[in-house]
């Protein structure tokens, strides 16, 4: 039984290197997945800004269009109001002339608004950019970085599979399964020591009489509690 629950321990030990690669590896990835995910959203931002600017663009292009027409339409009135026969009539005219350099001056200073709007959107964009460039570099550097860490991880844990490979051999089917299903339900804790009468699993008490059995070390003694296999450690061992 002695043996038996130290290559438990061996395996357990194993495994638990195994999952911490795993969980590195998975943080890394995750870490580049959100890196990702930044820089979509500051080239969504710049896309939409782009679009604003478009927008913007097309708004000046008809209010100079509609300036142009104005300017045209202004003249024709200044060369009418040489002709006109009534007081009424030239009046008339007069006064569309003042209403269409009204609505004019309107549409320049609309048009000034709009370049200015432009140019604070163009800022905008650099900025946005420029973040772009920054998160392009920082993710080819991490994702290089996490392929290292991957390839070597990958090495390492093939070495680390063919030694588990070797320890799950030496215990039996049957204890291989006890301890691969105890490790499953309680999160990779299969084998855990016990030392001044409590379950270093589930830190409980474990009774009298099963401690005894436990220091004779002659068959396989399972928590009451969390029902992980238990093994006696002294004091000293567990420094
Ligand atoms: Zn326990």
């Amino acid at each position: 039984m002695k043996a038996n629950i130290s290559h438990l321990r061996e395996l357990q030990a194993i495994d638990q290197k195994i999952s911490t690669l795993d969980k590195e590896i998975a943080a890394s990835a995750a870490e580049i997945d959100s890196r990702r995910a930044s820089l979509v959203g500051h080239k969504e931002a710049i896309d939409l800004l782009t679009e604003k600017i478009a927008a913007c663009e097309q708004q000046r292009r008809e209010l100079e269009a509609e300036l142009e027409d104005e300017q045209v339409r202004i003249k024709d009135r200044q060369a009418k109001l040489m002709n006109v026969q009534t007081n009424r009539e030239y009046q008339s005219i007069l006064k569309e002339t003042e209403d269409g350099k009204k609505t004019n001056t309107q549409r320049e200073e609309t048009v000034v608004q709009l370049m200015e709007q432009i140019e604070a959107l163009k800022t905008k964009i650099e900025e946005e950019s420029k973040i772009c460039e920054e998160d392009e570099k920082m993710l080819a550097e991490d994702i290089a970085a996490v392929e290292k860490k991957t390839s070597q991880f990958t090495a390492e844990k093939s070495k680390i599979l063919k030694n588990r490979e070797s320890k799950a051999n030496a215990v039996t089917a049957s204890l291989l399964k006890k301890y691969t299903s105890i490790r499953d339900k309680r999160n990779g804790l299969a084998i855990v020591p016990v030392t001044g009468g409590v379950c270093r699993g589930c830190f409980m008490n474990i009774p009298p009489q099963l401690y005894n059995d436990l220091m004779k070390e002659d068959k396989l003694i399972s928590c009451p509690t969390c029902h992980r296999i238990m093994f006696h450690q002294t004091e000293t061992e567990e420094e």
